[in-house]
């Protein structure tokens, strides 16, 4: 996926001590993403245009049933510690496996213990199986030139695309 970061609800920082890079997202990226709502993923992430640097992240995709959103959002934390903000930035993220359902907790404090536990989990997994696709040349390579992307789903533009390939080499 690739996505203009936006402004959310600001809970992820503050509140949780997690700030996760909300993806821009339109109706049509909603019904493309409805397959993988309130689902946790591992993978990696670029910010562009230092496509240099790929972090791990731990990926949420749905409604946050915790705080029981209306929208379905795409937020992204890098595990990686950056002095500042990047709101309006364009990211680009490869999803690699799912790691968790999502679910209301009982208290935030089983909250934040759970979602410690996926970083734990993407730290442990990423290296070990899912290594390669750190290089895919879509986070590394320059941005293909826009008219070069398929940003369309039915009639309605998408701000980013999904990708359906299970082989790195051929990402
Ligand atoms: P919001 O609700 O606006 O998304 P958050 O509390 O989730 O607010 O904070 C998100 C912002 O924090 C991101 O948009 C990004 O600019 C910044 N940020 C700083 N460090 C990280 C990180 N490690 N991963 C993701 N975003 C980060
Ligand atoms: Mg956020």
């Amino acid at each position: 996926m690739r996505g203009r970061v936006v402004k959310g609800f600001q809970r992820g920082g503050r509140m949780l001590g997690f700030p996760t890079a909300n993806l821009e997202v339109n109706a049509a990226c909603v019904r493309q993403l409805k397959d993988m709502a309130n689902w946790v993923f591992c993978g990696y992430g670029v910010i562009e245009p230092n496509t240099e640097a790929v972090y791990p992240m731990v990926m949420s995709v749905g409604n946050n049933p915790q705080f029981k959103n209306a929208e379905l959002t795409v937020e992204v934390h890098f595990l990686h510690k950056f002095d500042d903000d990047f709101y309006g930035a364009t990211v680009r993220i490869v999803a690699c496996a799912p790691i968790r359902e999502q679910g209301a907790f009982s208290s935030l404090g089983s909250l934040i213990a759970a979602i410690q536990g996926d970083c734990d989990l993407a730290l442990k997994l990423l290296p070990s199986q899912f290594a390669e696709w750190a290089a895919v040349s879509f986070l590394v390579n320059e941005p293909r030139p826009e008219e070069d992307v398929d940003d369309s789903c039915g009639d309605e533009k998408v701000p980013f695309v999904a990708v359906g390939v299970t082989d790195p080499s051929k990402a």
